[in-house]
């Protein structure tokens, strides 16, 4: 969709079936209906070392349907890691899998359904949205692979704002302005439409919305349900369009340089806007309203910095000789983004990351 206010209407749109279900308790009173609208009687939970407490309660309430609890999810879904829920899910012959936990749980759980062709049901417990894309991911040799398949994208997602209420706070922002990312990119993206700018738009407005009250009062449940309601739209936004510089940024941040994926997220987003910003107005102009603010990428590293996240790519352990490398790298490859891509573009970008510079419109 062009991003002239004046352009005709021009626009494909393409959403695939998922069903929601949104409501405090939801993990324990809503999964087992979920599978059984599915036929599933022998599921797989699948979860992280840390979510292990949340996934078995939610086990116990499938009750005769659980055909047991893997608890071996780990960032970026190493390939051993995914052969090992692949064997599991074999060995207990499970006729699907229910993911709970964060992007790496669901990330798991995509990775058995591409193997397997196994439906999936994801149970979200932070902010990275994936629950709402068929990407999958999987790192194998340090290199990371991305692809689209439908078979991976969750049947159903139960959202239950009681399961994030004991996401700490730091991880609550930088997973939250993850989310964010996915609005960001949707708005400029090639594929955008009229529908997924207003998720977009309202994703972020409830996001920051949710995330400032969130960091006051952790235990507020009706704003870790409005920030759960952020990540759904933002999630969506994700699923139905084709992200640009950022998101290619931070997979080779996090692929090649072993960064940590919210954080950089968090770090590089306003940066990655300001190069963007003249080539993407009406984006801007809807980041705008939803932030209430007429200097969207100062408003945006502002936001996050306020709320304690870290403002430098140095913080987060790179090294200013990666510098050049990660521009290299992340210039040689073809994606779409509304503002040309140089090596020397992103370098004057992720030197301003590095550094916490004040994001200038121009990038440079
Ligand atoms: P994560 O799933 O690795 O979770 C981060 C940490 O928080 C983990 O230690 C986890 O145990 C803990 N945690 C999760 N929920 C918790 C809770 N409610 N309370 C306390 N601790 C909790 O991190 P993430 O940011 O959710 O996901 C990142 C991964 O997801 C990356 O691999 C990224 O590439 C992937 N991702 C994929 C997509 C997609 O569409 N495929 C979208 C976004 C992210």
């Amino acid at each position: 969709m062009s991003n002239s206010p004046e352009s005709p209407l021009d626009f494909s749109y393409e959403t695939r079936p998922a069903r929601v279900v949104f409501r405090p308790g939801a993990a324990v009173s809503a999964t087992p209906a979920e599978a059984a609208r599915l036929g599933l009687h022998r599921v797989l939970v699948i979860c992280g070392s840390r979510g292990e407490d949340v996934a078995r309660s939610v086990a116990d309430a499938l009750g005769d349907s659980c055909a047991g609890v893997h608890a071996g999810a780990r960032m970026h879904v190493p390939a051993e890691v995914a052969d090992r829920a692949v064997e599991a899910a074999r060995e207990v012959g499970a006729d699907g899998c229910v993911a709970v936990g964060g992007g790496s749980a669901i990330g798991l759980g995509k990775a058995v359904a591409l193997r397997t062709g196994l439906p999936l049901i994801a149970v979200p417990t932070t902010y990275s949205g994936s629950e709402m894309t068929s990407v999958w991911g999987l790192t194998e040799h340090g290199a990371k692979r991305t692809g689209r398949d439908p078979s991976v994208q969750p049947r159903s997602v139960v959202y239950d704002p009681g399961l994030t209420l004991a996401l700490p706070v730091p991880l609550s922002v930088t997973s939250g302005v993850n989310a964010l990312a996915h609005a960001v990119e949707a708005l400029y993206a090639p594929d955008a439409s009229p529908l997924v700018s207003l998720m977009a738009e309202e994703g972020v407005r409830a996001m920051t919305g949710a995330l400032r009250r969130v960091a006051e009062a952790p235990g507020d449940l009706e704003a870790r349900g409005r920030a759960l309601y952020g990540a759904w739209l933002c999630g969506a936004c994700l699923g139905a369009t084709t992200m640009g510089l950022h998101h290619k940024l931070c997979h080779v941040l996090g692929g090649t340089f072993g960064l940590p994926h919210a954080e950089t997220h968090t770090v590089v987003l306003p940066y990655a806007l300001a190069y963007n910003a003249a080539a993407a107005p009406q984006a801007i102009a809807a980041l705008s309203r939803a932030l209430d603010t007429d200097d969207v990428p100062h408003a945006l590293r502002q936001f996050a910095g306020d709320l304690g996240a870290p403002r430098t790519l140095a913080e987060l352990g790179l090294k200013e000789s990666d510098l050049s490398r990660a521009a290299a790298e992340v210039a040689t490859e073809s994606y779409p983004n509304p503002r040309e891509v140089t090596a020397h573009g992103v370098l004057g970008l992720l030197t301003a990351a590095y550094e916490g510079w004040e994001p200038r419109a121009g990038g440079e």
